[in-house]
């Protein structure tokens, strides 16, 4: 369990031998201050944005990387002391804010010995292969994808590796889904575009340049963050107001989705049928059986209506029992082939429940309201409903196991 730490210790003093062996600096002091500052300031707003959205408090960096181009600028010296600087600073900041892990301090040592000793390799592959890729068009920024390529590959080992130490890796194919799928040729394009022109405006001292591509950088990242956080949120409101407009129990949109839909339909002068159905003498079966198998009654009347209506009609569990249906786009007649199809269905069709362990066959019935009419600015379907309801009493009364219903359309005309 040591291991790990012990390897990353390792790596930093490794990258303190290959650091110190390019001592002392070969750029001029003011440029390299001038340059560590800039380079410190934006890797800290950075960082920032990174810890606070990082993808499930990963302590590694896997954010922007401008080593690059430093160690392109410095040497493997000067990054050494920049990264030094900058992985101290992120683990006191996280010290600061109570972000830090348990391993914190072993962590920023394996960052600095990581970046120092992986960007060595790219640098030294830079310098051999730069008067080769000058020879070709956009040879400058070939390279330096190449090298981002390579220093990516050189990471995602060495993060492989430190995992497996650790013990929390176990196969390779875990490897390689955990360390290598998650390399995009946009990431390395990101990085490689971003450090070929930071280390241009560096070596030509373009400082406002150097400044300006930070910024953009910093706005980039943050607009993309929040844009994240905003669909993110969206997605959660999409889904809590689903959930405000279902029933569990049948799947169907509740009482308050009905309140909604009544409140988008008045006034419009649709024609429509207002269905109110109710379970015939429900409570028997609560009593004979038990709750269960009444709520299994329910959920198959509810299947019965969802397969009798079209993506049109609405259908409403409003009360224990009791369901509302909005049939849209039919006539009269078709609404009353609608109540005559799902009766006879109901009757046919038992709910199969268990109970006792045994497989049972429920008979049950059911009472229908409907009241058919146009839904204008002095008929709100509020009243409608009502009406439906009404009728829906008498079904009752009648005897129960049938409809009652009403064109008021008809009786407008007559009247
Ligand atoms: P009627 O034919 O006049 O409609 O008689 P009924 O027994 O169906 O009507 P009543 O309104 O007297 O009883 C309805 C019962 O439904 C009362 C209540 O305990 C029960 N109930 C309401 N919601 C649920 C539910 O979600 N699950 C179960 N199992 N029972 C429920
Ligand atoms: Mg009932
Ligand atoms: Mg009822």
């Amino acid at each position: 369990m040591w291991n790990y730490k012990i390897f990353d210790i390792l790596l930093f003093i490794a990258s303190l031998i290959v650091g110190l062996s390019f001592a002392p600096l070969e750029v001029d002091l003011t440029k390299f201050l001038i340059v560590i500052s800039i380079f410190l300031v934006f890797s800290a707003v950075y960082s920032n944005i990174t810890i606070q959205h990082g993808n499930g408090g990963g302590t590694f960096d896997y954010g922007i990387s401008y080593s690059l181009s430093f160690i392109l600028f410095a040497g493997p010296f000067g990054l050494l002391i920049f990264e030094f600087f900058h992985r101290f600073n992120v683990y006191f900041q996280r010290k600061y804010t109570k972000t830090a892990d348990a391993d914190e301090f072993t962590d920023t040592l394996y960052n600095i010995g990581s970046f120092v000793l992986y960007n060595t390799v790219g640098f030294i592959i830079f310098f051999t292969v730069l008067p080769y890729a000058q020879t070709i068009p956009f040879g400058y920024f070939l390279l330096f994808f190449a090298v981002t390529l390579i220093n990516r590959l050189q990471a995602s080992g060495l993060m492989a590796f430190a995992f497996y130490l650790s013990g929390n890796i176990k196969s390779w194919s875990e490897v390689v889904t955990l360390f290598f799928k998650k390399i995009t040729l946009f990431d390395i394009g990101k990085v490689s575009i971003t450090n070929a022109l930071l280390y241009y405006f560096v070596m030509e001292s373009q400082w406002e340049m150097l400044i300006g591509l930070f910024l953009l950088n910093y706005v980039v990242s943050k607009s993309f963050v929040s844009n994240q956080e905003k669909v993110q949120n969206e997605l959660e409101r999409d889904r809590f107001r689903e959930m405000a407009y279902t029933d569990f129990m049948t799947g169907l949109s509740n009482r308050a989705m009905m309140d909604k839909q009544m409140d988008e339909i008045n006034g419009t002068d649709e024609v429509l049928g207002i269905v109110v159905a109710d379970i015939d003498k429900f409570k028997q079966i609560n009593d004979n059986y038990n709750h269960a198998v009444g709520d299994r009654v329910i959920q198959h009347f509810a299947e019965v209506l969802k397969a009798h209506t079209t993506k049109e009609d609405c259908v409403f569990r409003s009360g224990g029992e009791e369901f509302t249906i909005f049939l849209r786009g039919r006539n009269y007649v078709e609404c009353l082939d609608f109540l005559k199809s799902v009766s006879t269905h109901v009757n046919a069709h038992p709910a199969e429940v268990e109970f006792d362990g045994k497989e049972t066959f429920i008979d049950y019935s059911a009472s229908f309201g409907l009241y058919f009419n146009k839904m204008t600015e002095e008929l709100p379907m509020e009243r409608a409903y009502i009406y439906a309801d009404q009728l829906l009493l008498e079904a009752k009364e009648q005897g129960r196991n049938r409809h009652v219903v009403k064109n008021g359309e008809r009786s407008a005309a007559y009247a």
